[in-house]
Parts: C-alpha cells; sequence; structure tokens
C-alpha cells in the first residue's frame, strides 16, 4: 500500500476500488492537479470512472489534512499533495505551479490574531514561456 492508503485507511474510511485508483494517480503527484487533470489520468484504468467520484475523494481528502487546496489559479481549484509548509512560484501564462522551499518565518501576526500557516505565492512568467529555457 502506497503512503495515500495508508492514511486513508488509517482515518478509517473505506478503500473502494474507485478510491484506491484515484489516490494511486495522485501518489507522489508534485504538479498540483487539478480534478479534470486527475479524472483524466484515473479514467485511463477505469473509464466508467465519474468526476462526482473523483471530486468527492479530493474534497475528502483535503477535509482530512492529505491534500491541500491550491488557491494561486482563480480559474480551477489545483491539489497539492505536498502538506508541509512551502512556497509557491507560479506561472500565470501556462498555470505551471512549482513548490519552493519556504524561509523560516515569524508565525506573528496582527495583534489578537493567531497565525496557523503562512504561504506566499511568486506570480509571473516561467522561463519556458518566456523564451528564456
Ligand atoms: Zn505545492
Amino acid at each position: 500500500l502506497k503512503s495515500f492508503q495508508i492514511a486513508w485507511r488509517a482515518l478509517g474510511l473505506k478503500l473502494t476500488a474507485p478510491r484506491r485508483v484515484i489516490l494511486e494517480a495522485l501518489e507522489g503527484d508534485r504538479s498540483h492537479p487539478s480534478a479534470e487533470q486527475v479524472l483524466a489520468r484515473v479514467r485511463k484504468r477505469r473509464p466508467g470512472i465519474s468526476f462526482t467520484t473523483v471530486y468527492a475523494t479530493l474534497e475528502a481528502l483535503v477535509r482530512h489534512g492529505l491534500l491541500s487546496r491550491v488557491t494561486a489559479d482563480p480559474s480551477r481549484a489545483r491539489f497539492d499533495t505536498v502538506t508541509a509548509a512551502h512556497d509557491h512560484v507560479v506561472c500565470d501564462r501556462c498555470g505551471t505551479i512549482r513548490d519552493v522551499a519556504a524561509p523560516r518565518r515569524s508565525l506573528r501576526g496582527p495583534r489578537g490574531f493567531r497565525v496557523s500557516r503562512v504561504q506566499v505565492e511568486f506570480h509571473g512568467t516561467c522561463g519556458a514561456c518566456d523564451g528564456r529555457d
């Protein structure tokens, strides 16, 4: 069993065959896929799987802290398999989202507010889109 499947079971959730395929498709993924991209990948192995099943599974993973939702892309929800603290470099032309290490940051927020998480997004144009690569 892969780590997502182990974590899923540890939460006491049922590992159905479609869910197993979805979890396998996400394993080790660093591309911050959209639900549509996950669906396309999963359909190669299970053509009959519905968008609703994929989306509900992604939502459940987010709810249980196994996946995080990336808000960098305004056009669609994207999902992140790395839940440890890190920052994002976002190309606004091709939509690529890359992980970059986050520096140590103070979690001191405004007065009376308890900060639990800080994440920075660097928006711009990647080397490939700019013709620099
Ligand atoms: Zn990320």
